[in-house]
């Protein structure tokens, strides 16, 4: 018996059978956009090589004016569905099953022409809504129904239609949007007629042997969102209407609590779903932070759902569920909820893929295929950059040493492993080790390699990193400062006041983690986490929002966050998670200054200015003083080897160290081993 038994069960639909519990969510990963449908169809057919029982496309608009933005991918007439066939083939031919998923944005569609129950603007859209008319309503409805024939026509396996998220559907249903007074507003039986016409006219269009997802709101996480009662009366009249599965959304993208991100706590809203369970007799997908078959196992066995979603993990991991199956889930690349390459990518306007995996979403371009001229490679640097060179090298049949002066594998990422919300990359450090050792990597840990040691390699790679950057502050030699690495690697203590100096992503994660007392992090405690967001049971309180707002735990220092620029704090950082950081910072009472010189350190503190002028000087009275002012490439050992003469290629921090992350550190490596 496979120790995945519940994960792994078919799902009998009546007409059609899934062969497992899992749903690969839908994602806007932009690739539809690209028109390209033979790349579109490898990245869904990879992952129904994986096995994964269905897979929900991008959001497809089912008009001009409910499309998320200008320019995104239709499903409007026999051109769209020959292309549309491109991929469905594709999959079918891979034994996958998949599902369009037909989004109407509303008043989050990016237009002028955006439309929505009533003219009330979004707070993350620059664009009022236009209310519509009687008529207006009724051409979204056939709109849609539309959309989902056309589906059917171009061998989709079913359609899923977003009522969640706070999209189109969703705005009809909640009184802060929905101020009408006809039919389709007023009671919630009025508010809820949209959604519930939706899909029994779509029932109608497509027939009784296709699959119909509703993802439904369960949990708004906006001021006056559903109740849990409200939730339920709707589960049942979109049974009723016809629906097949129910997926589950959590909270409204307007929502000010993270519910995707990487500090957010593994199956965070996994209970919202179970709350359903017993009210309807179709099945119920839950969904958001799911990203281990030991999690989405456990799910399943304690009856929150009858099936589970991952989006992101299929990026990671294309082949998660083949990989559970085999008893190999430790070779399963781990999404670590980063958004980096994926939600930021797609926020940015760019494609997606993902930090750990850069062949996702770029499967015809960026193929790894065994090497017929097998190397010895010596790889110099265990961190990311390094690690990803390694594995990929060794993959393609080359033999490979990796080399690191430290006594463990992982570089930096062992440092941001430790910051509280960041546990993910515990796995990605772990599924590093696994890779080495499942292809016989040879390890040479504990050993700072010198030219001589790499004279009789065939390919030699430095991935040696960066070092702290030093900020010359006059007074930086005393005994109250330290540097990021004192405090994350060797753990010197620090006093209860304290200035980071320089605030990007490594100020920004040491804040946090002095912020919290040794090794406490909220991400690790479900109950406190959703007390430190106000995170509340939607039975009790409209919407899942907490009246008493946010109570986060008492800060463990006093912590003040300085950086040069008088811009906004935490500007650069994640365009997705940006405001996560900031929040949770202000949540501890940290203090920002922005615009400051650093004149000098001493006994009672640091010293400061403002302006060009260094003009009203101020004391930051802190104990302790801890430099993230940023890092430079080490290219020591680079040098010394192109002094010499032996040929090496350089990457990662070691090549560049301004805007590096693990993103683009992988990136490099993985594309450089693709080509030795
Ligand atoms: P490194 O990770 O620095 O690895 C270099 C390795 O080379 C080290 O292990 C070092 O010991 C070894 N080495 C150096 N010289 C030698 C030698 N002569 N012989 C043998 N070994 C040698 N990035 C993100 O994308 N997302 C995040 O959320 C994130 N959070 C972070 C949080 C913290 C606290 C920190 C410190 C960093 C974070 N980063 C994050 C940045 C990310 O970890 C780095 O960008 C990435 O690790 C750089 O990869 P690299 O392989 O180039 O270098
Ligand atoms: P960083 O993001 O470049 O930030 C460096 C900080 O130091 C800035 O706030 C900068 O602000 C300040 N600084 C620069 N030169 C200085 C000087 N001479 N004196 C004093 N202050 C100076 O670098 P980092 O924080 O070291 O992070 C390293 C890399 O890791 C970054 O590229 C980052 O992307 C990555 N990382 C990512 C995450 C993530 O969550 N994605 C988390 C951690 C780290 P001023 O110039 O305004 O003072
Ligand atoms: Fe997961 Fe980060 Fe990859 Fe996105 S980029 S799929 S969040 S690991």
């Amino acid at each position: 018996m496979t120790a995945y038994r519940h994960m792994l069960a078919p799902l009998d639909l009546g007409f059609t059978t899934l062969k497992n519990r899992v749903l690969m969510g839908s994602m806007h990963t932009g690739l539809e956009e690209t028109r390209d449908w033979n790349r579109v169809a490898e990245f869904y057919a990879e992952r129904a090589r994986g096995d994964v029982g269905l897979m929900v496309t991008g959001g497809i608009g089912p008009n001009m004016e409910g499309a998320v933005a200008p320019g995104a991918a239709m499903l409007a007439n026999d051109e769209d569905i020959k292309n549309h066939s491109v991929i469905t083939d594709r999959v079918h031919a891979a034994g996958g099953k998949i599902a369009m998923q037909i989004l109407h944005a509303g008043r989050y569609a990016f237009s002028p022409h955006c439309v929505a129950p009533s003219p009330v603007k979004s707070p993350i859209s620059p664009f009022p809504p236009n209310a519509l008319d009687e008529d207006g309503i009724e051409k979204q409805i056939s709109d849609i129904v539309a959309t989902a024939a056309r589906a059917r026509a171009a061998g989709y396996d079913g359609v899923e239609i977003m009522g969640s998220e706070g999209y189109f559907l969703n705005q009809f249903l909640v009184a802060h949007t929905n101020k009408r007074t006809d039919r389709w507003g007023g009671s919630y039986e009025n508010r809820m007629r949209l959604p519930i016409e939706v899909v029994r006219r779509t029932r109608e269009a497509v027939g009784t042997d296709f699959i119909i997802i509703y993802r439904l709101s369960m949990i708004d996480l906006v001021p006056d969102g559903s109740t849990f009662e409200e939730v339920v009366k709707l589960a049942k009249e979109i049974e009723k209407a016809g629906a097949t599965i129910i997926n589950t959304g959590i909270g409204w993208h307007e929502a000010r609590i993270p519910t995707i991100a990487t500090s957010v706590p593994r199956a965070a809203f996994a209970w919202v779903t179970k709350k359903l369970m017993g009210q309807v007799n179709i099945p119920i997908i839950t969904s958001n932070r799911i990203n281990t078959p030991e999690v989405a196992e456990e799910l399943l066995a304690t009856g929150c759902a009858d099936m589970v979603s991952m989006a992101r993990p299929m990026l990671a991991d294309a082949h998660f569920i083949s990989k559970a199956a085999a008893g190999k889930s430790a070779q399963i690349a781990p999404c670590i909820a980063c958004n980096q390459a994926c939600l930021d990518h797609t926020f940015g306007g760019k494609i997606s893929s993902c930090l750990v995996n850069p062949q996702a979403c770029h499967e015809t371009e960026l193929v790894v295929t065994p090497t017929d001229s097998p190397k010895s490679i010596a790889v110099v640097g265990a961190g990311p950059a390094g690690l990803s060179t390694a594995i990929t090298a060794a993959q393609r049949g080359h033999s490979v040493t990796l080399f690191d002066k430290s006594d463990e594998l992982g570089g930096q990422l062992n440092m941001a492993k430790q910051i509280p919300g960041k546990e993910e990359f515990r796995g990605l450090v772990d599924w590093y080790c696994t890779m080495v050792a499942t292809l016989g990597i040879t390890t040479q840990l504990g050993t700072t390699a010198t030219p001589e040691m790499l004279q009789d390699f065939d390919e030699v790679i430095i991935a040696t990193g960066v070092l702290p950057r030093d900020p010359a502050i006059p007074g930086q030699d005393g005994p109250n400062v330290m540097d990021y690495i004192d405090v994350l690697r060797h753990k010197k203590p620090v006093g209860k006041s304290v200035a980071v100096i320089g605030a990007g992503g490594i100020g920004f994660d040491v804040s946090e983690f002095l912020s919290e007392e040794d090794g406490h992090s909220t991400t690790e405690h479900l109950p406190e986490w959703m007390r430190e967001w106000g995170v509340a049971d939607p039975a009790e309180h409209r919407g899942g929002l907490n009246p008493e707002g946010p109570k986060p735990g008492h800060p463990a220092r006093a912590i003040t966050l300085l950086q040069r620029k008088a811009e906004k704090h935490g500007k650069r950082l994640g365009k997705t998670t940006g405001w996560i950081h900031r929040a949770a910072l202000k949540m501890k009472e940290v203090t920002f200054i922005g615009g400051v010189n650093y004149e000098s350190i001493d006994a009672d503190g640091l010293h400061v200015s403002f302006g060009e002028a260094r003009e009203n000087p101020q004391t930051i009275a802190a104990e302790t003083i801890v430099l993230c002012a940023g890092q430079i490439p080490d290219r020591s050992l680079a040098d010394a080897l192109e002094q010499q003469g032996t040929r090496c290629h350089v990457i990662g921090g070691a090549d560049v160290a301004a805007e590096l992350d693990a993103k683009r550190a992988i990136d490099q490596g993985t594309r450089l081993a693709a080509t030795l």
